[in-house]
């Protein structure tokens, strides 16, 4: 879709100037470029001819986070994100792709197997010291220009990959009925490894079967980007997996994962025959914290009451492993507190049951935080390419945490957690992250 045909959703921008105060890249640079005013003026002038297509573009229109906080904010909710992203497909058709990315949404993400030797490399890397052995393979170049000043912010990299050590395929659980497939997102099958096992196990104690899926990435990097034939691509080998196995749910510990795997049908929103199987497979899919919710309390796993809270609490009571009492060690309950992905709370409306879930855990303080809402600056791999103004976003949500004097800080996105792990160690603070599947897994005993 070019930028033309949303000349009527551009201009319901009326100016009022209401979206400024949400937006974190406006509140970080103060530069009227970079808000949802700013950005809808651009493209309105792209359709009025007063401005034309070329490499200064770039800039006004990838530095959106794609949080939709201005869409929040706005009495008209001009769906600013979607129409700058419309924008940058048009700007790639017009003004070029660049190379790396080729190579990162045709050669790498389609195939697993890849990515984990391209991590593995990395890891090898950056755990020896030698990230010169990473940089010349030209496997962390990938993200351009900011790439040398985001290289600090994963410390260490696991090297051997998720599904390098539970292979894809079909696990026995405890449960009677459900048959659980597991989604593995790129970030926690390369990064973040210790939330997919805790997942894993959670899921093997509710269902009767666990599948692993061979799942490739979901497609969201290339969607923002802007290149919607390379998501295609990604979107059609996912459906044919989901279409293979014989599931009743499809779960994902990435909120960004379960966001986008429920846009399918939008992807495909001119294609029938596509349409059709998105149409079908997008109601199994789950955000691992609706499914943890709606296992527990039931409901449409968004939230609900604080009777089935207190039930909840009850059965899970005690116990606890090492890393639990790592954690929990102090005499007084640990103080948490919960950042909200913006692909959870804005992309899928999760808002109360993470917090639920917390406070229903034994020797939980949960202390909310001032605008935990606010993206973290991570938004996938926005820190690689724009890190100087990621960290601004990030220094914000520092400064918010800080003043919780959180023990625990949990979330739900392996970007966010990379993101907000390097701004703990950035900023000295004490604080622990972890993925809302740790907290619940360790509390059950079962990680
Ligand atoms: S709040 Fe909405 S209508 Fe107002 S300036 Fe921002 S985008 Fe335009
Ligand atoms: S989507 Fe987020 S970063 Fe982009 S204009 Fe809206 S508030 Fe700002």
């Amino acid at each position: 879709m070019t930028v033309s045909a949303n000349y009527d959703a551009i201009a319901q921008c009326n100016k009022c100037g209401f979206c400024h105060v949400a937006c974190p890249i406006f509140r970080a640079t103060g530069h009227e470029s970079g808000v949802a005013r700013g950005r809808l003026a651009l493209l309105r002038g792209i359709i009025e001819k007063r401005v034309e297509w070329n490499e200064e573009m770039e800039d006004p229109l990838f530095t959106c986070l794609g949080c939709g906080a201005c869409t929040t904010n706005c009495f008209g909710s001009v769906p600013t994100a979607d129409l700058v992203l419309n924008a940058r497909a048009e700007y790639l058709d017009k003004v070029g792709k660049k190379p790396a990315h080729r190579l990162l949404f045709e050669h790498l993400l389609p195939y697993p197997k890849r990515l984990h030797a391209a991590a593995k490399a990395v890891a090898l890397g950056k755990n020896s010291g030698a990230s010169k052995v990473a940089n010349a393979l030209g496997l962390l170049r990938i993200f351009g220009r900011d790439l040398p000043k985001a290289e600090g912010m994963v410390e260490r990299m696991p090297t051997s990959s998720f599904r390098g050590t539970i292979k894809p395929g079909i696990y026995a659980g405890q449960g009677k009925e459900l048959k659980i497939g597991y989604f593995v997102g790129c970030g926690v099958d390369v990064i973040q490894v210790e939330s997919g096992k805790a997942t894993f196990e959670s899921l093997k104690k509710i269902g009767k079967s666990v599948t692993v899926l061979d799942n490739c990435c979901c497609g969201l990097p290339p969607w923002s980007y802007g290149d919607i034939g390379n998501t295609k691509l990604l979107a059609e080998k996912n459906m044919k997996i989901f279409s293979e196995a014989d599931l009743d749910v499809i779960v994902t510990d990435c909120s960004s994962c379960a966001s986008f795997l429920k846009k399918y049908p939008k992807v495909f929103k001119d294609d029938a025959q596509n349409k059709a199987r998105a149409d079908k497979q997008a109601p199994l899919i789950k955000d691992v914290v609706e499914f943890l919710y709606a296992s527990e309390f039931g409901g449409d796993g968004k939230g609900s009451s604080a009777e089935a809270v207190s039930s909840y609490h009850d059965s899970h009571a005690g116990g606890g492993t090492e890393a639990v009492k790592a954690v929990f060690s102090g005499d007084k309950p640990a103080v948490v507190t919960y950042h909200d992905p913006c692909h959870a709370i804005r992309g899928q409306g999760i808002k109360s049951a993470p917090r639920e879930l917390l406070k229903a855990l034994p020797n939980v303080e949960f202390r909310e935080m001032a605008e935990a809402d606010w993206c973290c600056g991570g938004a996938g791999s926005y820190a690689l390419t724009h890190y100087d103004l990621s960290q601004k976003v990030l220094d914000r949500k520092m400064k918010n945490l800080k003043n919780t004097e959180a023990d625990i800080l949990v979330t739900s996105c392996p970007a966010c957690m990379i993101q907000l792990a390097w701004g703990i160690r950035k900023h000295s603070l004490k604080t622990k992250i972890f993925h809302i599947s740790e907290m619940t897994a360790y509390q059950q005993g079962l990680a």
